[in-house]
């Protein structure tokens, strides 16, 4: 009997990093229609007034990207980490303030949640997580970013709480949140040791947020100090173990910047889908742009990054579905997806020609949001620092 060998090839197959199941697909393209539909429209507007339509933020609780991996059991939508890579990048592709905001609710804050909260905890606020409550994500302060365990705001256990004090910068959503995991330290001789993580609710007496940055890309997507004046916060709202936050943020983080991976491949196919339509339109010496093989090519090589940038990203978080090591490939797509969409969008502005230096054409403001991307969630150097230590093994 003859072998059925195109079958059994296929079936002893890894499927290709790009090739989406049909409920990762469908689940795509409707956040890019909704993207496409809902937020092109505002773009414009919430960068100008750096500031998120609220009706839009409804929205997006709506559509089920708010809760991607929360327990269906919880309210949330059940799925996988690389659908939240997935939302993250379809949003970027129009809006990467709004791809930012549903990245640190999903990679950050649930993911937290899901991974160090006790059941109480994720009774309590998964449901809220995944209905109306927006999360921040609190670690960097003014004396500490890449150092972020010389981080200085101090808690102190007093009448059966915890008594918070110290300021956070650049926190993202710091407008939009009413939840906030907070990392303190309770023992400064343990060093490193001492932090810990607490949930912290916009109402908690001695919390405030305080003034929001004015930034130059990612305008809408708000950027705010944290203040804690002996800010009271129950015993039950540590996040984890007492003195194992540094835990809690590495491991957080290590899997938060595959979801800026996914902000920026998003960023640079939304530049590039901008670029092809404009030099398919704009006509010089009597023929579309498009059509002279010097812009052929530059789109061609443009293609080509967005390819490979989308490879590793992708790579990197289904390795992170598969429970397999992660960490030098996560971040490996960072810094190539950031600067990846940094030259797409600066491509993008000189294909525009003089309409890519201006507001009223969408580009410019692509290349401006790019630049966050080799900065937060540990900057290139960092990420360098992290493939260079497992490459030679020190
Ligand atoms: C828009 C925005 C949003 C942010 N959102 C959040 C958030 O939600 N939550 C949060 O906690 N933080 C957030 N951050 C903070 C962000 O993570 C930090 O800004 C970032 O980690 C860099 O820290 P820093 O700004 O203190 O820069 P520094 O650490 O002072 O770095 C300055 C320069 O020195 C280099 N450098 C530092 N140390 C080394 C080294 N050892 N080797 C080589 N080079 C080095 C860096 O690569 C960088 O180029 C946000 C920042 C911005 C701008």
């Amino acid at each position: 009997m003859e072998r059925d060998v195109t079958t059994q090839h296929t079936e002893t197959m890894n499927p290709a990093l790009t090739a989406l199941s049909e409920d990762e697909r469908l689940f795509r393209d409707s956040v890019y229609e909704f993207a496409d539909r809902e937020i092109r429209p505002l773009v414009r507007e919430m960068d100008e007034h750096a500031k998120i339509d609220k009706a839009l933020v409804a929205k997006l609780f709506d559509l089920g990207v708010m809760g991607i991996e929360i327990p269906e059991m919880f309210g949330g939508g059940g799925a996988s980490f690389f659908h939240s890579v997935l939302a993250v990048e379809a949003l970027s592709r129009v809006d990467p303030s709004i791809g930012v905001l549903v990245d640190v609710q999903n990679t950050l804050v649930i993911n937290a949640l899901i991974r160090w909260g006790n059941d109480d905890i994720k009774r309590r606020y998964l449901p809220k997580m995944a209905a109306s409550t927006i999360g921040a994500y609190g670690l960097s302060e003014a004396g500490s970013g890449s150092d972020a365990f010389a981080l200085t705001t101090r808690a102190v256990e007093r009448g059966g709480e915890w008594i918070i004090t110290g300021r956070k910068l650049w926190i993202t959503n710091g407008n939009e949140a009413d939840l906030f995991i907070v990392f303190a330290n309770i023992n400064p001789e343990a060093g490193y040791r001492g932090i810990t993580a607490f949930l912290v609710e916009r109402g908690f007496p001695g919390f405030t947020v305080g003034k929001k940055e004015d930034k130059l890309g990612i305008r809408a997507s708000s950027t705010c100090e944290l203040l804690f004046e002996e800010c009271r916060v129950p015993k039950a709202n540590v996040l984890g173990e007492v003195g194992k936050g540094y835990k809690v943020a590495i491991e957080t983080l290590n899997e938060g910047r595959i979801g800026i991976g996914a902000q920026m491949i998003g960023l640079a196919q939304g530049a590039l889908d901008h670029a092809i339509k404009y030099t398919k339109e704009r006509k010089q010496f009597g023929k579309a742009i498009a059509e002279f093989q010097a812009v052929q090519h530059q789109l061609a090589r443009a293609a080509t990054d967005v390819e490979a940038s989308r490879l590793l990203v992708y790579n990197a978080a289904r390795l992170r579905d598969a429970q397999q090591p992660f960490l030098t490939e996560a971040a490996m797509c960072k810094v190539f997806s950031s600067e990846v969409a940094e030259r797409v969008a600066s491509l993008a502005v000189n294909l525009f020609g003089g309409n890519g230096f201006v507001k009223e054409y969408p580009v410019e403001k692509l290349y401006r949001d790019a630049k966050i991307g080799q900065i937060y969630e540990g900057t290139t150097n960092l990420q360098l620092q992290t493939i260079a230590k497992n490459l030679i093994a020190i």
